[in-house]
């Protein structure tokens, strides 16, 4: 018998959310964002049960790209912070790749570089993230520039991020969509806008393109869930297994540094998953997880390779009961919440020692 621990991917589930998105957002194009591995569940798998659904896919920078031609993936694919150095040119050239630009370097690269065809760009215009683009004023002769350059430069977009698009407090969206109408309005600018929260939450937001990520994989990025973001399914289910169980006198504790004291006689179920495999060290005493389908509470910090929870609650578990961590009947936006994270970093944070296992995996 193999150790208990498996991600277990419904790609169905993905499928399901993909078109979640779409219909959210029928007047737009919702390219899947599958950077950082998918989020943890596996890029090719992911760009593979999308590919008869998805116009176009996203990633973080060229290797990830790469990743996804060599896999044999043939629609667009952007990326989504450009290039880093000039070198990366004739490979996004030859793989017909799409790319963002923000920075002056970039655009003197581009226009020095002769493609074989085109490229498509992204520029990014800087609404009020402040983290990548180029600020309001500046934005507009940054664009002319490109748009002359025929032989460089095909299908501009305005391209732009949002800060607060998941948030109850609408001011600073509102602040961001203002400064995107009027540069929109005076180009004619083609635009990509909404990442997850915003194509479920603000219509006015989703743009020609949209670019969600994390709803895709079924977490909820909403501040304040909607029927759209409360539809969504879990892709990955974080699975094991009750691997021994201890009985506790009252007084005793439990694991490192004893922080959980059974207050009572106790029965600890012990469950092959740790923060070696990505589950988060931070998790409190109580954060859910569920055992043969019940809630019981984490008690004791969390090891490398193990955790321990409560389970003198529910005399029926015992060694060899199913354990879910997050996924299919714990969200993870809630297990997120007792490790004060968001569920981004929950599901980039799974280890490469846990096997990824496909459902569903054949498409159309
Ligand atoms: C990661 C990313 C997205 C997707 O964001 P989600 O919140 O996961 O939907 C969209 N756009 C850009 C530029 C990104 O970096």
């Amino acid at each position: 018998m193999s150790r208990p621990l498996i991600a277990d991917i419904d790609l169905d589930a993905l499928r399901r959310n993909y078109c979640l998105a779409r219909d959210q957002a029928p007047h737009s194009r919702a390219v899947a964002v599958v950077k950082a591995d998918a989020y943890g569940h596996g890029a090719v798998a992911c760009a593979d049960a999308l590919r008869d659904l998805a116009p176009a896919f996203a990633v973080a920078c060229l290797e990830e790209a790469l990743t996804l031609r060599e896999a044999g993936i043939t629609q667009p694919v952007v990326l989504l912070e450009g290039f880093f150095d000039a070198a990366e040119l004739p490979l996004i050239d030859a793989h017909r790749l799409w790319t963002a630009v923000h920075s002056d370097w970039q655009i003197d690269a581009l226009l020095a570089y002769r493609p074989r065809q085109p490229i498509p760009t992204w520029l990014k215009l800087d609404s009020g993230m402040h983290r990548l683009g180029f600020a309001p004023e500046a934005f507009e002769a940054r664009w002319q520039r490109l748009a002359a350059a025929t032989e460089h430069v095909t299908d501009l977009h305005l391209m732009t991020h949002f800060a607060t698009a998941d948030a109850l407090d609408a001011a600073y969206f509102r602040r961001q969509m203002a400064c995107i109408a009027s540069l929109r309005q005076r180009l004619e600018a083609p635009v990509c806008l909404a990442n997850s929260p915003a194509t479920l939450a603000w219509p006015e937001a989703h743009g020609d393109w949209n670019r969600p990520g994390v709803m895709l994989y079924g977490s909820d990025p909403l501040e304040g869930a909607n029927d759209a973001s409360r539809a969504l399914e879990p892709v990955m289910t974080l699975r094991s297994e009750i691997i021994a169980v201890r009985e506790l006198a009252e007084g005793e504790a439990v694991g490192y540094g004893g922080r959980w004291r059974a207050s009572r006689p106790s029965r600890i179920g012990v469950v092959a998953g740790g923060y070696g495999d990505g589950y988060d060290r931070h998790a409190r005493d109580g954060t859910p997880v569920l055992v043969e389908g019940q809630r019981v509470p984490l008690a004791g910090k969390v090891s490398m390779d193990m955790l321990t929870v409560d389970l003198t609650e529910l005399p029926e578990a015992g060694i060899g009961s199913p354990v879910v961590l997050w996924g299919e009947g714990l969200p993870i936006d809630e297990v997120a919440r007792h490790c004060d994270t968001i569920s981004y970093t929950l599901m980039t944070g799974v280890l490469p020692r846990v096997p990824r296992r496909y459902r569903n995996a054949e498409t159309g």
